[in-house]
């Protein structure tokens, strides 16, 4: 059954831009080519008009903390998933990682934390959406799970190298071997735990507390040589690894090395460290820094330039969010009340804004081509993170379509945004373009800027490949 034509856009893939047609069916794309209302029959075909703006893919964002529904928060969950839709986002990877909601039985065991996130988040999101599961060094057995964990459908993995449920050198490497073995592939956040703990450690006896000093504790060097470490496990398993929130010239210089020797090794950045910089650190108004209190911390005006280049010459491969949905008024209130940096919770959100700020930084500033931000926001991620269906305008995918106005013009503001947090670090940021509708699997759930979407509408994504 035809269920959509999508007229007269300029259709934007990876490799090329053309204006087209896009038949859809069943929720799969059919067809894309030069004039197809010839093969529109019947009424209840639902036909849009794209003429001016861009058809891209749906931005497939695979680095997220959604908090699961709970009896006093029941629509956090769902909330954000809107916010994506909002964005441009059609698929999201959520983690399950401690204070996303997960219980103390989901952090021994993969398999139990996988059930119960499942059952946590059915029927709750308006858009696709797909899960990593967090490797916590409080786990009996995780390696020993792994295996299991890619048979139910999940095929990649995150572990840290710090905070306190990280994984240990011996651990991390055999998941990313097992991982591996199996088609799946490790997502590593990588910061050196001596470096950073005893950076950590040294600032509160001297009684630097307050929350800029957990940038100033999070140094490029703890990311690099972290980073530098997971190349060479990488090489030495042969076997594909994934780079979280790359944020650092040093770091992006091992990842590169590491490409051009033949590891397997992706990487990606995320908006706020090609928008932001540590200048925000030196802010008076406490809340203004606590906003910012991400790992790793923002950097300096060096560091995303050089990020800028990693992305078009290829040595990052794609852009994702790390939405963490902190609220100054709740998560990040520690700070006001002079809690110390190392206990203030970690996170900013974006969720909403990683087609916004990405087109707008990137694509409007001349530092990419609309086809390499579609590579980076949606192709590329889809591909590594074995969502086969997802992130290209070609027959056979599904029918996730973003319309883009690429000449409107506006100013972000946290009011104007529907995620559950309650700030955004790119407030009064102007924006050049502005999603006007989304469709998941041929459905409008966006349509000229209003939710027209559904609850429960969204699938989960079973993957069984990865890297
Ligand atoms: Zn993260």
């Amino acid at each position: 059954m035809t269920d959509l034509l999508v007229q007269g856009g300029a259709v934007v893939t990876a490799s090329g831009s053309t204006r087209a047609d896009i038949l859809v069916r069943d929720g799969t794309i059919d067809r894309v080519e030069k004039d197809l209302a010839g093969l529109v029959v019947g009424g209840s075909v639902q036909v849009v008009d794209a003429t001016g703006l861009l058809v891209l893919p749906g931005a497939v964002d695979v680095h997220t903390h959604t908090r699961v529904a709970t009896d006093a928060e029941p629509d956090r969950f769902f909330q954000d998933s809107v916010a994506a839709a909002f964005g441009g986002t059609t698929t999201f990877l959520a983690f399950n990682n401690p204070g996303t909601g997960s219980s103390p039985a989901a952090e021994r065991s993969l398999l139990a934390g996988l059930r119960e996130w499942r059952a946590a988040t059915e029927r709750d999101s308006a858009i696709d959406y797909a899960v990593s599961l967090a490797i916590s060094g409080r786990m009996e057995d995780p390696v020993g799970e792994l295996p299991a964990m890619v048979d139910a459908g999940v095929s990649t993995a995150k572990a840290f190298m710090v905070f306190d449920f990280r994984l240990d050198d011996r651990r991390l490497f055999d998941a990313m071997r097992t991982l591996g073995a199996r088609g799946g592939m490790l997502q590593v956040h990588c910061e050196d735990p001596v470096l950073i703990d005893t950076a950590v450690a040294d600032a509160l006896a001297r009684g630097d507390t307050a929350p800029q000093f957990h940038a100033a504790t999070r140094s490029t060097e703890a990311e690099a040589v972290a980073t530098h470490r997971v190349m060479a496990f990488a090489r030495a398993a042969d076997v594909p690894v994934h780079v979280v929130h790359l944020s650092s010239a040093g770091a992006l210089g091992h990842v590169r090395e590491a490409k051009a020797r033949g590891v397997r090794a992706h990487a990606e950045t995320c908006p706020h460290y090609l928008a932001l910089s540590d200048a925000r650190y030196a802010s008076i108004d406490i809340d203004s820094v606590a906003e910012c209190v991400i790992s790793p911390p923002l950097r300096p005006v060096s560091d995303q330039e050089a990020l800028w280049s990693g992305l078009a010459d290829g040595s990052l491969d794609l852009v994702a969010t790390d939405h963490v949905p902190d609220r100054i008024a709740v998560e990040k209130a520690d700070a006001r009340r002079g809690v110390p940096f190392d206990k203030i919770s970690n996170g900013a959100p974006g969720i909403e804004t990683l087609l916004s700020i990405a087109y707008s930084e990137g694509v409007a500033r001349g530092r990419l081509t609309i086809e390499r931000l579609v590579d980076l926001l949606a192709t590329t991620p889809a591909r590594l993170f074995g969502l086969t269906r997802k992130g290209a305008i070609e027959p056979g995918r599904d029918a996730d379509l973003v319309l883009f106005d690429p000449a409107a013009r506006r100013t972000l503001r946290a009011s104007d945004l529907h995620h559950t947090s309650d700030y955004t670090p790119y407030e009064g940021f102007e924006l050049t373009g502005a999603v006007r509708s989304v469709f998941v699997r041929g459905r409008p759930v966006i349509r000229d800027g209003a939710f027209v979407g559904q609850r429960g509408n969204g699938q989960f994504v079973g993957r069984t490949t990865a890297g």
